[in-house]
This record gives structure tokens, sequence and C-alpha cells, in this order.
């Protein structure tokens, strides 16, 4: 079936992150060696040490350990907008080298709030799909058959909604801004949707780390003045809900 849901993995990050961070932050606190950071930052300090560091918006040790992410299941309109956030790095999958018709059709992403039209309305839309499809099948013929040449040409009729996999790494500093702006509501449903998954994914191996982290209104007040959906509680709720979860289950 050429429908894909979001999909979203922790592949891999840094060892010990919090200690990692505390490290380079003892440094600059203590006239310690590198041995001496070496031996690592005593385990019922770190917390407080590091939300000591947010508090002062000492900012830079956060960059010292990172997570990998691999995402699937998400459109081409996804793409463009996290790649906005620049202080990530990306690798994704290539429309030029990668024949979308392989399967004989291409993968791509329903919005939810068109399923919830109905049937007819996800009907209606899947027929579009095929159609651009048929497009596509049509240029890379002409332009000589499935290869890197037609494909980086044929793909200029298919759709933002087009499937798109990537590997994404973002250190904490930038995963805290990121989560501040993309699982608030004001945030798009798919890259909202990934964020919070994304949150999910590092509340289970490290907690201590992320313990304020989501839209503003889960530290304290809304920050998007006029703008604001007006639902803090129950965004409050939901970030309650994931943090509680997600201890149970460690
Ligand atoms: C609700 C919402 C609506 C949006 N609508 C639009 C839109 O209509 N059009 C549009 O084009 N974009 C839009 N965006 C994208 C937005 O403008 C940013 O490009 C995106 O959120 C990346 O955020 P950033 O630049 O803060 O973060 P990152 O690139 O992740 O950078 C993190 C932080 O590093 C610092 N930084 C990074 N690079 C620089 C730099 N060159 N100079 C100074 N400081 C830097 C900044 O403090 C920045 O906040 C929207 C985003 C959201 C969340």
């Amino acid at each position: 079936m050429p429908q894909v849901k979001p999909h979203v993995v922790l592949l891999t990050y840094t060892k010990d992150p919090a200690q990692t961070i505390a490290m380079s932050a003892k440094l600059c606190y203590s006239d310690a060696t590198i041995a001496d950071l070496k031996k690592g930052v005593d385990e019922s300090d770190v917390s407080k040490f590091l939300s000591r560091l947010v508090t002062m918006g000492h900012l830079s040790p956060f960059e010292h350990a990172s997570f990998t992410f691999g995402i699937e299941g998400v459109s081409r309109s996804f793409l463009a907008q996290v790649t906005r956030h620049r202080i990530a790095s990306f690798s994704v999958k290539s429309q030029r080298y990668v024949d979308a018709n392989k399967s004989g059709e291409f993968n791509y992403v329903i919005p939810p709030a068109i399923s919830a039209l109905g049937e007819e309305a996800e009907q209606e839309y899947k027929e579009q799909m095929a159609l651009m499809h048929s497009w596509y099948c049509k240029w890379q013929e002409k332009l000589g058959g499935a290869c890197e040449k037609s494909n980086e040409d044929a793909r200029f009729v298919l759709p933002n909604a087009a499937e798109t996999k990537m590997t994404m790494t973002m250190n904490v500093r930038e995963l805290m801004h990121f989560f501040t702006v993309r699982c608030c509501n004001r945030a798009q449903w798919e890259i909202r949707e990934v964020a919070w998954r994304m949150l999910e994914e590092v509340l289970k191996v490290a907690p201590e780390l992320f313990v304020t982290a989501g839209p503003s209104c889960v530290r304290g007040g809304c920050s998007e003045g006029r703008m604001t959906c007006a639902k803090p509680d129950e965004v409050r709720a939901k970030r309650k809900a994931l943090a509680d979860k997600t201890a149970e289950n460690k």
C-alpha cells in the first residue's frame, strides 16, 4: 500500500550524554584536570548541575551530546520544514538515485484532515496521487527509462505528499529548541507528530536531560502571544502523560 505514516527511531546517541555535558561544564567552573574530568561527575550532582546550567543560560555544554534519529513515512513537505533547522545534520533518500516507481507505485502521506472527510475524499486524493504517479512514469520513459538522469527530472511532477526518509542528528541544545517550536500546537501537524515521537525516544534513554523539554507552556506561560492555541493545560497533560509512560517502561 503506497500510503505511509510517520515512523521515528532513535538510532544512536552519545554514550552517557548527561555525564558528557556535565564533564564539559565542570571544566568551566573548576580547576579540574582532564584526568579528573575523565573520572566523571558524581551521579547525584549531575541533574542539579544541569538544571543550574539551564537557569544560567550556559547552554554550550549541551552541544557535546547528540542524538541520531531514523525518520520515515514522512512527506517532502515535512522535509522542507525540518531542514530549516540549521544546527541539525541530515542524510536524505535521494530522488535522483532512487527510482520512485521501483515497487510500481510511489509512497505518499495522506493528511489526517483529508482522511477525516471520509472515504470518498480519501479515494479522490488517492486517485490524484495515482495520476501523478502516471505522469512520473511517463516522463521517466520519455527521458530514457529509470535512471539517475531521468529520475532527476521526472520527480518534478511528484507532490509534496511523496514519502521521504532521512537520518537526522541534533545536539541536545538544538533538540531543546526543536521541541520548543515543533511540539507546540502552532507547528504543522506532521512535524509536530514527529517532534513528539522524537521527544518520547529521548525521554526513554535520557530523561534527566529532557525534564523540561517541550513547548514553552510546559515550562511556564505560552510564548505565542495572539497566536496561542489557548490549550496550555491540555498540552501540559499530554507532556506529563508522556513522561509517565516513558518512566513506567524504563
Ligand atoms: C509555527 C511555525 C511557523 C513557521 N512559518 C514559517 C513561514 O511561514 N515561512 C518560513 O520561511 N519559515 C517558517 N517557519 C520556520 C522558521 O522561520 C524557522 O526557519 C525554523 O523554525 C527553524 O528555526 P530556527 O531558525 O530558530 O532554528 P535553527 O536553524 O534550528 O537554529 C537554532 C537557533 O540557532 C540560532 N541560529 C541559527 N542560525 C543562525 C543564524 N544564521 N544567525 C543567528 N542565529 C542563528 C538561532 O537562535 C536559532 O533559533 C515556521 C516555523 C514555525 C515553528
